[in-house]
């Protein structure tokens, strides 16, 4: 369930147009990986859907890692 659920950030970068590009940052591009939602994330962190929030924020946090590994073969 809690799974199924982290998936559906996923579904965000399925909705991006073009929705494959290797050197975007989806950190603060998609609606649910916006500065705003992963407030929203940190604050899962204190209700009884912390472990939604603690795979939310996995999530963000290696969508963010990509970003930084894109300085190395994007321009
Ligand atoms: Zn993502």
């Amino acid at each position: 369930m809690i799974f199924l659920l982290t998936m559906l950030v996923d579904l965000d970068h399925l909705l991006a147009n073009p929705i494959f590009d290797p050197c975007r940052c989806s950190i603060g591009f998609h609606v649910l990986h916006s500065w705003y939602m992963i407030a929203v994330y940190v604050l899962l962190l204190f209700t009884r859907m912390r472990i939604l929030g603690i795979g939310l924020l996995m999530h963000m946090l290696t969508d963010q890692i990509d970003c930084w590994m894109q300085g190395t073969y994007c321009a």
